[in-house]
């Protein structure tokens, strides 16, 4: 019984537990894997876009106004005619600067080379110096325009998109190169608004792997592939058009978007750490296990008690005679012989005594069976009422009764016997048709050490029937 128990209650424990750590498990995963997708198909595209629309954005004013300023008849005449009054020209541009809010503005003179800007005639471009490659490049290029970004020298934290146009004579042929170059501040808020409130990075890269553009926070290379945990995927980013990859860092699974930005040959990439998402989910998944550790074992102690409410009320049911409430036989007999070996272990007295009803017949006769249930179940209570608690009340047949009296001897026995007759005697049971009394007979006996339990029950058998024989309402010692 015990065992079955435990086995119950391991099977409700492998079965809650089991369960619970299944389905945490699964919606762990199931969440991590759909937030990861979120993460590389949602959330790093988005943020990818968004700069990319910016950029654009930036990029159209710049683009309109050197346009503009490539289409100026005042500016091709003022070429053509000979460059002649070069404060015309500064002049020009100061006012492009000032009404367009620019970093800055220029002309290159095909036929002079020489650099106008609001602050005067710079220099000379020359085709040996490097700073003047931009120049040569326009003036070879099949575009009408070319988009170039850079840091502006003067404030190197400062982006700037500059735009150079080629300027033609009214024939078409290429009479030198102007734009304006503008702050791209709208891309760097946003770079850097992304990287403070949402923990992403983001970097714009040239085809080597150059880190061309960066928010406020980064502190990396200034290549990706000096990149800790990037260098892994870096050839693979550089060489894609654009895509999603992850890559480890410090034990971090980090999620990178890449797309092109076509309009600088650079690649734009967005990329967060998934540390803080998963930690999250951590917490929670070590929170539903600690719930259903909680459910498990309030589901256990529930189980346990009803359980063992069950088994006690079974237990009460198998080993007890359900009218008189005497233990039945079976139990006694386990009773008896543990106390007949602890007799032989340690000596002492067990004695025994059978008790019959005297007549009982004529009371089932006169009032009827459940009359008779009555005066059974009134006969074991006044017998329950003289002996000790710790003595053994048993119900051995029909209306006969083996009382088992522990640590007594032969004349404390007959004393008990004789005691619990007198108060049966005395006492009268209710029924319908009046108070009705009874009398009983008992055969006493005391243990003999090495005797059988038959033996023994059969001596106080021999006693009864004595006692019945010697009139009834008696109590008879066996010797
Ligand atoms: P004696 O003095 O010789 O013992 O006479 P008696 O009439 O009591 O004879 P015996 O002990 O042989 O009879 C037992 C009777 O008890 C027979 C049976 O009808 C009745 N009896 C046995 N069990 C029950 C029971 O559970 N309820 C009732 N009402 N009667 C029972
Ligand atoms: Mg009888
Ligand atoms: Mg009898």
């Amino acid at each position: 019984m015990e065992k079955k128990k435990r086995n119950l209650i391991l099977v409700i424990t492998f079965l809650l537990a089991g369960g619970f750590l299944a389905t945490s498990l699964i919606s762990f995963f199931v969440a991590q894997t759909s937030l990861r997708d979120q993460m590389s198909e949602d959330t790093l595209p988005l943020t990818s876009d968004n700069i990319y629309s910016e950029i654009q954005r930036d990029l159209l004013r710049p683009i309109f106004i050197s346009s503009l300023m490539a289409q100026d008849t005042f500016l091709r005449d003022w070429a053509l005619d000979g460059e002649k009054d070069e404060q015309q020209a500064i002049r020009y541009l100061t006012s492009i600067q000032k009404r367009y809010q620019t970093v800055t503005s220029y002309f290159v003179s095909e036929k002079t080379r020489r650099y106008f800007h609001p602050k005067g005639v710079l220099k000379t471009v020359r085709e040996d110096d490097a700073i003047d490659n931009w120049y040569f490049r326009v003036r070879n290029m099949k575009d009408d325009y070319e988009i170039n970004l850079d840091h502006d020298t003067a404030d190197p934290g400062k982006l700037t998109v500059f735009i150079n146009y080629r300027v033609y004579d009214f024939m078409g042929n290429f009479i030198g190169a102007t734009g304006v170059g503008l702050a791209v501040e709208a891309v760097q808020a946003l770079v850097n608004t992304y990287e403070k409130r949402y923990g992403r990075t983001i970097l714009f890269l040239d085809r080597e792997g150059q880190v061309t553009l960066h928010g406020e926070s980064y502190r990396g290379p200034k290549n990706i592939r000096a990149r800790p945990g990037m260098e892994t995927i870096a050839t693979q980013i550089l060489t894609s058009t654009g895509g999603n990859f992850t890559y480890t860092k410090g034990g971090n699974t980090v999620f990178v978007n890449s797309r092109t930005v076509p309009e600088f040959k650079w690649l734009l990439l967005v990329e967060q750490d998934g540390s803080e998402v998963e930690a999250r989910l951590i917490k929670t998944l070590f929170l539903n296990i600690l719930v259903a550790i909680a459910i498990t074992a309030l589901v256990l102690f529930v189980a346990n008690l009803t359980v063992g409410g069950y088994q006690r009320r079974l237990e009460e049911m198998a080993s007890k005679d359900k009218l008189t409430g005497a233990l039945n036989r079976q139990v006694f007999d386990g009773i008896l012989d543990r106390a007949m070996k602890a007799i032989e272990r340690d000596k002492g007295n067990l004695s025994m005594a059978m008790l019959d009803i005297d007549h009982f017949k004529r009371i089932n006769d006169t009032y009827g069976h459940l009359a008779g249930d009555i005066i059974l179940r009134g006969v074991v209570d006044v017998i329950r009422r003289t002996v000790r608690e710790s003595d053994v009340i048993c119900r051995w047949g029909g209306e006969e009764f083996l009382l088992l009296f522990v640590n007594c001897g032969a004349d404390q026995a007959q004393a008990l016997a004789e005691k619990i007759r007198g108060e049966v005697e005395k006492h009268s049971f209710p029924l319908r048709e009046g108070r009705v009394t009874v009398t009983v007979s008992l055969g006493v006996s005391v243990f003999i050490l090495g005797e059988s339990e038959k033996e023994f029950v059969s001596r106080v058998d021999h006693a009864l029937i004595e006692a019945k024989r010697a009139g009834r309402n008696r109590s008879h010692l066996a010797v």
